[in-house]
């Protein structure tokens, strides 16, 4: 087996550590620890202010490709929810797997912002799903999912029920959800390289976001940014010298 890349293995343990409270974090989406001086806060978090592909981005100057199928092979359930200062995460169980351009990655979590941190040629959605996807050298692949403004999402009502209070805290699942019914059913995507929106922002993520949106109510939206305390959406950043395939 090849060697996980360290930066990207590092990058999954630090956002699994902040996702279970476990270090306190230095950066928030507001105020003097807000987005625009993530890059200051750290050494560590150069990258949030000088890399050159970071995410999220507004998704815009589209460029045509023949794009293979995004094939999702998911099993499993959510097996528990956790919350962390600025976010909320459902671990997911092991055995699912994404494919995509030819690589394997395998489900790993799934977190929510709102509103939504990717746009789509200038327009922004209440809320975004990132589902977390690792290869087994420590690459990552998320597929980003849009909801836009409708009816209730009844898999979204079983996770927010068993949201946990606190930053911190985590809960094992009671009611049963999978993470497949999560996804639209067109699964048409956008594809480009970019970074994790949290710091460190570690480069080298394969951005896939999908152009359907799932549904998602007021009062989810309205939930949701209640526990966490207010937005948590990182604004978008520079598409720089990168392409947006579709
Ligand atoms: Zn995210």
């Amino acid at each position: 087996m090849k060697k996980m890349l360290p930066a990207l293995a590092a990058a999954l343990t630090l956002l699994a550590a902040g996702a279970a409270g476990a270090a306190e974090e230095k950066w928030s989406y507001a105020g003097e620890t807000g987005p625009e001086y993530w890059g200051l806060l750290d050494p560590a978090y150069a990258l949030c202010a000088q890399g050159a592909s970071q995410s999220p981005v507004n998704l815009t100057g589209l460029i045509e490709a023949d794009l293979e199928p995004l094939k999702f092979d998911y099993t499993g359930l959510v097996t528990k929810l956790r919350r962390a200062n600025s976010t909320a995460q459902a671990d997911h169980s092991a055995g699912s797997f994404l494919t995509a351009g030819g690589r394997t990655y395998e489900l790993k979590q799934i977190h929510f912002h709102a509103p939504s941190e990717h746009m789509i040629e200038g327009q922004q959605f209440p809320l975004e799903a990132h589902f977390v996807h690792a290869a087994a050298d420590g690459q990552l692949a998320v597929v980003a999912v849009l909801y836009n403004l409708g009816d209730e999402n009844p898999e979204l009502k079983k996770l927010w029920q068993q949201m946990p209070a606190k930053a911190g805290q985590e809960v094992g699942m009671a009611a049963q959800v999978r993470a497949e019914k999560l996804l639209p059913e067109n699964r048409d995507y956008y594809r480009l390289s970019g970074s994790l929106t949290t710091p460190p922002c570690t480069e080298g993520v394969l951005w896939l976001i999908l152009k359907n949106q799932s549904a998602v109510s007021e009062e989810q939206t309205r939930q949701f940014t209640e526990l966490m305390g207010g937005p948590n959406s990182r604004p978008a950043q520079l598409l720089k010298a990168r392409a947006v395939l579709q």
